[in-house]
């Protein structure tokens, strides 16, 4: 079809084409979103709506955040791919900023989140072989019950979800999955050949699931004395989205692995990272493990600039403050479909006793954005460059429409 034509065509027609033409394996809304900016997207009718899922958090910093785009043409125009085969210019200062920002002695640069927890998993059991002295083929790896690390058919393989599944294995053996917050079922589920417990401090796609209080302190020390190691997946709840930088700060711990993804490149481009000890991350020697595109200039630059928005603005602080504010007026609404509301920071979980989908749908007509998860529960996680009024914005639709 001549672009020209393209700008008559409406909702209707972009949903038709997607549908004809595209695999189906998402249910999105029937919205076609065009533009966005800040907390807001425009669809193609031109009406406006509130983002309250940030592309599950990729979004922290906003849509299309302006020093964003600068370091995006800037940085396009001057070199945006060199592969590992040589060195660039922004990397080595991305490592230096991730570095100073979480304390973690090296970083290795990948692409999507799930390549980066299949990256961990790779160091875990070479670091289990080469460092702890398991015997060859012999690791374990300790996931949680609804869990959710990616797709890939290594990352599935430890899923406990059948739709993830079905049809796709044969799958890759080594993973234990106990229930999530259950400190003695660690205990329990670890032998001499565990490499590492990998788990998300809060569970996302799960629904926004908290462990009990002490849960992380626990299973740290658990894991510390039986030398496995603590692998904290924050591509979802990192960098801000629960009101500290990282979740795992809740329980004033640090993991031995930090899995990052999402907002580290602010929406902008597809940037994850494993971070760990020299120690962990010295197992890979060159030819052991890569990725054309990880750790490409402009992936860094904009992960660069990604986290200088989160300090610059103060969004972990935001995040931290409005997250409260959103939560308590949330927990004063009316409504006899609710059957719990929780969360942490800008992550708020509205667990539901019916189907989320309606509500879902009812909310995008009065202008908000969200979508559901686990069928019941409907997830708000706004960018962090939220204001107070655009909270009280979302908090009188949200309660019109649960009531
Ligand atoms: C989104 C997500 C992933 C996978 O990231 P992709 O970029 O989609 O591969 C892994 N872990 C968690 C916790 C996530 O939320």
């Amino acid at each position: 079809m001549p672009s020209t034509e393209l700008h008559l065509l409406g909702t209707k027609d972009f949903v038709a084409l997607e549908d004809a033409y595209g695999a189906q394996n998402y249910r999105p809304l029937d919205v076609v979103i065009e533009r966005g900016e800040g907390v807001w997207v425009y669809d193609v009718e031109g009406k406006r709506y509130l983002d309250c899922l940030a592309a599950y958090s990729a979004l922290n910093q906003g849509h299309c955040h302006p020093k964003l785009l600068a370091t995006l043409i800037e940085q396009a125009r001057k070199i945006t791919l060199t592969s590992r085969a040589f060195r660039n210019a922004q990397l080595p200062l991305l490592y230096k900023d991730l570095h100073e920002l979480t304390g973690f002695e090296m970083t290795l640069p990948m692409n999507s989140g799930a390549e980066a927890v299949e990256t961990a998993i790779k160091a875990a059991r070479k670091w289990g072989y080469t460092q702890k002295g398991i015997p060859e083929n012999q690791a374990e790896i300790i996931v949680c019950e609804n869990n959710f690390h990616g797709r890939t058919v290594t990352v599935v393989s430890f899923s406990t979800e059948d739709q993830y599944k079905n049809g796709f294995g044969p799958f890759t053996p080594g993973f234990r999955a106990i229930p999530f917050g259950d400190a003695r079922a660690l205990c329990a589920a670890i032998t001499p050949n565990t490499c590492g417990f990998l788990l998300e401090p809060i569970q996302g796609e799960a629904g926004i699931i908290l462990p009990p209080d002490g849960f992380l302190r626990e299973a740290a020390e658990i894991c510390r004395e039986n030398r496995v190691l603590l692998m904290a997946d924050e591509i979802q709840s990192g960098l801000g989205r629960t009101g500290k930088l990282f979740a795992y700060m809740h329980e004033g711990i640090r993991p031995d692995v930090l899995i990052v993804g999402k907002a580290l490149a602010g929406g902008f481009y597809p940037v994850s990272a494993v971070l760990a000890s020299r120690e962990i991350l010295g197992v890979f020697q060159p030819g052991y493990h890569g990725s054309t595109f990880g750790g490409n200039p402009l992936a860094c630059a904009l992960a660069r600039t990604a986290l200088r928005i989160l300090v610059e603005e103060k969004l972990v602080e935001r995040s931290a403050e409005l997250g409260e504010y959103f939560l308590a007026r949330l927990k004063k609404v009316q409504s006899s479909i609710v059957r719990e509301i929780r969360g942490r920071g800008l992550w708020i979980g509205i667990e539901l006793d019916t189907s989320a989908r309606p509500c879902c749908e009812a909310l995008k007509q009065e202008g908000i954005l969200c979508k559901e998860t686990h069928g019941r529960i409907i997830r708000i996680a706004p960018p962090l460059v939220i204001q107070r009024e655009e909270v009280d914005w979302a908090c009188d639709r949200i309660s019109k429409v649960l009531a």
